[in-house]
């Protein structure tokens, strides 16, 4: 594990002060994955790149604000961003309890402040928090039009969302034009990286938000399921 962070952090700008942050947090993601399913990747070189090292390059150029990762399961990509930016304030949204938990007792233990953990449906969420964040991020979750009913009404006009996706999204990103632009979005851009380290390569849809999303999104989850916009 360090010999992979020692080559891709700084391939990403970051500074190696950050393997000791890392290195922690995964020893507590590998050690409760022994007693619940919090993620299929084990082997510690794989957890270094394909967890670490894609979370923070999929959020790169992000410096401070307020961040909301939807979905976040075992803390991706919130928690290597809220470890490498301590002025970006993360709040970790996961309907899994047992996930959540699990993330409040790492992130106390790591001592890390910039971090809110939330057990709660994206959904349900932007009832109470609705344009409250400057930016809402989320990787493997849904597919684009049902994740943009689910992030884009918690974001603020003028801020944005990301996606964090798999390269093979050509017909998810088209299929989801009409459902971005009816919740005040508008696709910027659409960027390939390759992870440090590897020659997997991911992909982030930026997505801004140019108008206020309609008080009837988000719809509940059963109808977003049903009916994607
Ligand atoms: N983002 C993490 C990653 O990349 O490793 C976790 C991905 S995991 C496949 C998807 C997570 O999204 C699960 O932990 C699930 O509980 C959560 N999830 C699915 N639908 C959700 C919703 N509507 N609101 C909040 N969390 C949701």
């Amino acid at each position: 594990m360090r010999a992979t962070l020692e080559q891709g952090l700084p391939a990403l700008g970051m500074g190696l002060e950050l393997i000791e942050p890392l290195e922690a947090f995964s020893r507590m993601l590998l050690e409760k994955n022994q007693v619940m399913n919090l993620t299929a990747i084990t082997e510690p070189r794989d957890v270094a790149a394909l967890h670490l090292l894609d979370s923070l390059a999929g959020v790169a150029g992000l410096e401070a604000g307020t961040v909301v990762d939807v979905g976040t399961g075992a803390g991706f990509p919130g928690v290597p961003l809220a470890i490498a930016r301590p002025s970006v304030r993360v709040t970790l949204l996961d309907s899994l309890g047992k996930r959540v938990d699990f993330l409040r007792e790492s992130c106390r233990e790591l001592g890390l402040e910039n971090v809110e953990c939330v057990h709660g449906r994206a959904e349900e969420f932007a009832g109470e928090r609705r344009e409250r964040f400057d930016l809402a991020v989320s990787r493997a979750v849904a597919a684009l039009p049902m994740l943009c009913e689910l992030c884009l009404p918690l974001v603020k006009v003028g801020g944005a969302f990301w996606a964090m996706k798999s390269v093979d999204t050509e017909e998810e990103i088209s299929a989801s034009k009409a459902a971005i632009k009816l919740l005040g979005g508008h696709i910027q851009t659409v960027s390939d990286y390759t992870i440090p380290t590897t020659e997997v390569v991911h992909r982030v849809v930026r997505i801004q938000k140019i108008g206020p999303t309609p008080k009837k999104y988000p719809r509940r989850f059963a109808l977003i399921k049903k009916q994607p916009l």
